[in-house]
């Protein structure tokens, strides 16, 4: 499975709809200061289900969306679509009937975002976990921000235990268990609560 092409329309500085081909081997951006050379990076990393603003270096979700300049107002929706070559077949389970699969999110003023896998509406839950599933994701260590390196070399272990589990492609069952874990306690929860009725009637 790999990408190979990036969409952004209205997201950030990327005001009109913008192609990235990424091709086999090294895909180089080069361009002055300021140009969105980062923009690019964090649309992939929200594609894939960021949901922290501050990894998009914003204060809230919605300032990815174009904020206008002086000769473009500002545009009420962002969108970002990811494409998989998945000629391989090496998609998760649930994503892997086609060679390709498109993923879009799109977030509009006052609405949140919206997710598609290959125009089905999917939850942001569905997203993450493909990306889990495949070894990257918006938290990838592959994907490595400015000033990211040093952040490691201070970070505790903890933290780098974190980036080994996402590079061995092991995080997304963490999150699973956790889920099990949350719906384990919701059950002996209402269980106690049937013992509270049984004894009550009793
Ligand atoms: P450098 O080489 O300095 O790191 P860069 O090429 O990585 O720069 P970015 O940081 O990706 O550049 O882009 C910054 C540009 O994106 C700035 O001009 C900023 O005004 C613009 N920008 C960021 N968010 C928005 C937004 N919501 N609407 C319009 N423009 C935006």
């Amino acid at each position: 499975m790999q990408f190979s092409k990036l969409r952004l329309t209205g997201f950030k500085s990327f005001v009109d709809p913008t192609d990235l081909l990424i091709r086999d081997g090294l895909t180089g951006v080069v361009g002055p200061n300021g140009c969105g050379k980062s923009n690019l990076l964090e649309a992939l990393r929200w594609v894939m289900g960021e949901n922290r603003a501050s990894a998009m270096r914003g204060g809230g979700m919605e300032d990815v969306i174009f904020a206008g300049a002086s000769t473009r107002p500002a545009r009420n929706f962002a969108e970002v679509s990811l494409v998989l070559d998945n000629s391989d077949r090496l998609a998760p389970a649930g994503f892997n009937d086609s060679d390709s699969l498109e993923i879009v999110r799109r977030i509009t003023r006052d609405a949140g975002s919206a997710y598609k896998v290959n125009t089905k509406d999917v939850r942001a839950r569905d997203v993450q976990m493909l990306f889990a599933d495949a070894s990257t994701g918006a938290h990838s260590p592959a994907l490595v921000r400015q000033g990211q390196i040093s952040e490691l070399i201070n970070a505790k272990p903890k933290a780098r235990r974190r980036i080994l589990e996402e590079a061995a492609g092991i995080s997304g069952l963490y999150q699973r268990r956790h889920e099990a874990e949350l719906k384990l306690k919701g059950a002996e929860h209402n269980l106690a609560r049937v013992d509270d009725v049984i004894e009550q009637l009793a």
